[in-house]
């Protein structure tokens, strides 16, 4: 079992940062891969600051802006043929979890002949392009881990390519991006950075390092659950939870994610429930069940949390999620299937078996 911190990527903070850094983006090469989604870049200001750097610094760049939420390997196939089509020297990626995603897939891609049945595989070469990200969602963390995850529609599943080449070289933090995030979308993903940090400290790898990054990351988002419910936020608390999210990120990239995370694959991809709602609808009942194998863990979790007992917990995140979706008997069933053989399964603490998974799922959603 290899415990570690490692984190390769340069993080920088603090608002106009794109601006300010224009040198960083000059290093990279001549030409650029921008990655984003759909439309959210062009309206937030990030597209903007990123191409008036690379204008002034006399760098060309192309766009691929076709990225969709849960981003499908057919996705990112297409980007990397438009990537070496166009040549490019380095990659920008703007945007929530999906571009950041896809941004790595398509590098790897790109760079790199392999085909559709080994893309999962774990095994590739060292070849990639130098990769900067700015994350306008405060969530995933992916722009400090060495993850993207996936839409397989074969497996009718969401998976993993790891690999420390993934990591991005650079990263920019300014949460003036997020100024008009949606309600929804701030909360799922401020749920989802929650998800990173107390998975990272249930995990077999967690150390030390990653505990204590773990544990900062759980009080910052901690002490925006006031703001988040009344969905008053301010641009500080919108930075409080870039940082948190981006250390949750830094947890993860460590520790992986455990069961949460590979049961909540089977809501996005069958029920189309949003990533972060995905793991806080199963989140309470995961701490429950950790709770009766190592209740020195959940109760260090609950301490970061200003909290004393998993109903606490329950409750607000009954009051963060509003009203639930059901799930039918036959669909838990199926879902327990398709989470057994996922490797974060076996990354937890207590291991849950299938009826422990069973369980979890009726619980929180039967
Ligand atoms: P997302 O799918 O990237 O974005 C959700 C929506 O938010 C999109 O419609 C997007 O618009 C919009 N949006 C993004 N930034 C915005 C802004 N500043 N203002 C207004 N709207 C904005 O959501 P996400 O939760 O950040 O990412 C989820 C993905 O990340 C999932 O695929 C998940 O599996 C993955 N993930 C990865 C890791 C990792 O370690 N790599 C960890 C956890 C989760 P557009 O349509 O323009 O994009
Ligand atoms: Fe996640």
């Amino acid at each position: 079992m290899v415990k570690q911190y490692f984190m390769p990527t340069r993080v920088i903070l603090g608002e106009d940062s794109v601006k300010n850094n224009p040198s960083v983006f000059s290093e990279m090469g001549k030409k650029a891969l921008i990655v984003t989604g759909r439309s959210s870049a062009k309206k937030n200001g990030s597209l903007d600051d990123v191409t008036e750097v690379l204008s002034k610094n006399g760098q060309e760049w192309s766009v691929f802006d076709r990225v969709m939420a849960n981003p499908s390997v057919e996705c990112v196939y297409e980007g990397a043929s438009f990537a070496r089509s166009e040549k490019v020297d380095f990659v920008i990626a703007i945007g929530g979890g999906s571009p950041m995603d896809a941004a790595k897939a398509i590098n790897l891609l790109a760079c790199q002949d392999i085909p559709r049945d080994r893309l999962f595989s774990g095994n590739y070469g060292a070849e990639i392009l130098p990769m900067i990200f700015v994350p306008t969602t405060a969530g995933t963390g992916s722009e400090v881990t060495p993850y993207s995850i996936l839409t397989d529609h074969g497996e009718e599943t969401k998976i993993s390519i790891a690999s420390p080449i993934l990591f991005p070289k650079v990263a920019f933090l300014d949460a003036k991006y997020m100024d008009n995030l949606p309600r929804d979308i701030t909360v799922n993903t401020a749920i989802d950075a929650l998800s990173h940090a107390v998975e990272g400290m249930l995990s077999v790898r967690a150390n030390p390092m990653t505990d204590a990054i773990a544990s900062e990351s759980i009080r910052m988002i901690s002490s925006c659950f006031d703001a988040l419910k009344k969905f008053q936020l301010t641009r500080n608390d919108r930075g409080k939870l870039l940082y948190a999210s981006t250390l949750a990120g830094m947890v993860i990239a460590n520790t992986g994610t455990t069961a949460v995370h590979s049961m909540g694959y089977s809501l996005t991809y069958y029920k189309d429930i949003d990533h972060g709602r995905a793991n806080g609808l199963l989140l309470a009942e995961f701490l429950k069940f950790i709770e009766r194998h190592r209740p020195d863990k959940v109760e260090q979790i609950l301490a970061c949390m200003g909290m004393k007992k998993t109903d606490e917990f329950k409750d607000l995140f009954d009051e963060l999620l509003g009203e639930k979706e059901r799930l039918t008997l036959d669909e838990i069933n199926m879902y327990t299937e398709k989470a057994m053989p996922k490797k974060n399964i076996r990354n937890s603490i207590a291991v849950p078996g299938k009826e422990d998974v069973l369980n979890i799922y009726k619980a929180s959603l039967g």
